[in-house]
């Protein structure tokens, strides 16, 4: 397909016009409202200098503006640059000067810190907007979560050479859009920086043709849904690469409702699965698991859903098992990374699927296992180091070249830095990260592989375990765990479980318990910053 991904917008327009494209705390959009606004923020931008290939940061999370100003960039010819809008200011700092960004959209409790960046950064202007700008205070008591002091903005930016409000945009902005030459094969429609879980992020260079691909790709895998039909939970963030493909893009190429949640609670999204009826939810599996944890979960029906797709982080087969129970629906797991606009596996929805793996090479990609740091392959069942090949693979590295060749061949094969092995059927397994295997004691620990035996104790919530530095093995293994409401499962009990379950080596010797993990935006246990919280315990 050699069409730009804004054309998908235009068509569904015509296509789908007065269908609803989203639901967002009571207030509905049609697709004819959003391409409208898409092109007032297209034609504003242009004002404003935007020119083809310029950065445009957005800084949202869900909400109807999340969808407009995405399209809205595009159709002015901009790349977009996602921006965690729970980023500090040293981030965000950082992802400006990085990517160069020009123009940056954000909700305007994050005024203060795009306003305190611009001086140090290439940003020439600031668009401000508010959920007010679609909603009153929402009455209902589904989202107690957005609280009254969001909507009394701090700073009130005011309209000026510099800033620009939302509401000013669309009342005042022509509507009329130059045409930009796209070449969807070569030019970029974004610069979306990695999750940071092992390292700085990096901003990875995705072409139109690149995205368009893989929301087709997806569609294919969801053979039986209809066009314009299905209703999508819309719960995963926009602004990480997994939401934008699998939610935002693939329902605008459907014509299909988006039900926006601007954060994640979990009985907020119980509530809304009951009233709004998605038939489609993409998650992760922390998300699957605080709602089968959440003591009110019986009282809500959820038999709406009836298909879920599970990637991000490895997916455990009882949380699988009891979500299609307690929905009726099917979940299967999928996997993929930010350099592969995500999804490069999964299981088949409908089809044949296999607990504990992440299924076969999507339509039109190549994979197979490498032997470690070597260029030749794996025998069926050997660990080695997962490589892609398919037209959802990254460009390269913003301005990192090195980086890239790092990764990327010069044929096309990129290395996922995922450790798996393959099955004779061609079904592939994640065994690890190849920078978070645990060397202790000269044995190779596979974090994943302790954390599977934690998460079957049943007092288990989460579990997380990674190396800190230990005088005599090098490395040691340490836990955190998150016990279930009501446990108060010990240290030793616990211990004494592992040792029943694996060799003696991977029992974690340390324990600590808390009473969350932190997260990344979709909701992966970042385990860097417990890495780092260890190791400066050492320093
Ligand atoms: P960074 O790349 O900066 O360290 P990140 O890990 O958050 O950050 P993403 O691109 O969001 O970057 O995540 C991709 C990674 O997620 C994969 O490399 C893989 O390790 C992990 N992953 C994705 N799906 C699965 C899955 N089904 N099972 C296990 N791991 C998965």
């Amino acid at each position: 397909d050699q069409r730009p991904l804004q054309d998908y917008l235009r068509d569904t327009a015509q296509a789908y016009g007065g269908k609803k494209a989203l639901y967002f705390m009571g207030k509905e959009l049609s697709y004819k409202e959003v391409y409208d606004q898409s092109l007032a923020v297209a034609s504003y931008l242009q004002q404003l200098g935007v020119e083809k290939g310029d950065r445009v940061s957005i800084m949202l999370p869900n909400c109807p503006q999340s969808v407009v100003a995405y399209y809205g960039v595009l159709l002015a010819g901009g790349i977009v640059v996602q921006t965690n809008p729970l980023y500090m200011e040293r981030e965000l700092e950082y992802q400006m000067k990085d990517s160069g960004a020009k123009v940056i959209i954000c909700l305007d409790i994050l005024y203060p810190k795009a306003a305190n960046v611009k001086p140090e950064t290439d940003l020439e202007h600031i668009i401000v907007t508010g959920i007010k700008d679609y909603l009153p205070f929402p009455k209902n008591k589904i989202y107690p979560f957005i609280q009254k002091r969001q909507y009394q903005v701090l700073v009130k930016p005011e309209q000026s050479t510099d800033t620009h409000l939302w509401t000013h945009l669309l009342k005042e902005s022509t509507r009329e859009v130059k045409p930009v030459d796209v070449d969807p094969l070569e030019d970029l429609a974004l610069l979306q920086y990695t999750g940071g879980t092992t390292g700085f992020p990096k901003g990875v260079m995705l072409t139109h043709y690149n995205l368009i691909v893989n929301t087709q790709m997806a569609k294919k895998w969801l053979y039986k849904c209809r066009d314009g039909e299905e209703r999508v939970l819309a719960i995963l963030p926009f602004f990480h690469v997994y939401g934008m493909t699998s939610v935002m893009n693939l329902s605008v190429m459907m014509g299909n409702k988006m039900i926006l949640m601007p954060k994640f609670d979990a009985e907020a999204v119980l509530k809304v699965i009951e009233k709004q009826r998605p038939t489609l939810f993409p998650g992760a599996p922390t998300i699957y698991i605080a709602l089968l944890n959440h003591p009110n979960l019986k009282k809500y029906d959820l038999s709406s859903i009836e298909a879920c797709i599970s990637g991000s982080a490895p997916l455990p087969v009882e949380v699988q098992e009891q979500f299609e129970k307690i929905t009726g629906g099917r979940l299967v797991e999928g996997y993929g990374l930010t350099e592969t606009s995500p999804t490069t596996h999964s299981n088949l929805i409908w089809g044949h699927r296999i607990s504990g793996s992440i299924g076969i090479p999507w339509p039109d990609t190549d994979s197979k296992i490498f032997r470690m740091d070597a260029d030749e392959e794996a025998d069926y069942g050997e660990i080695g180091e997962i490589v892609v090949k398919g037209p959802q693979v990254m460009k390269g590295y913003w301005n990192r070249p090195e980086e890239t060749a790092q990764v990327l061949s010069e044929d096309g094969w990129f290395r996922t830095g995922d450790m798996g092995y393959m099955n004779e059927d061609g079904y592939f397994y994640i065994v690890d990260r190849k920078k978070d295997m645990i060397i202790a004691g000269g044995y190779n620990i596979y974090p994943r592989e302790v954390e599977e035996v934690l998460y079957e104790h049943s007092e288990v919530q989460e579990a997380v375990v990674v190396g800190v530095p230990d005088p005599y093995r090098g490395e040691t293994v340490k836990a955190f765990i998150v016990r279930k409401q009501d446990s108060d499962i010990t240290e030793d009990e616990l211990n004494e479980f592992c040792r029943k379950h694996m060799a003696a080596f991977k029992v974690p010797r340390l324990y600590e318990f808390r009473d969350e993990l932190p997260k990344t935006a979709v909701g992966k246990i970042l385990r860097r910053q417990l890495v780092e919280e260890e190791k400066a315990k050492y320093e």
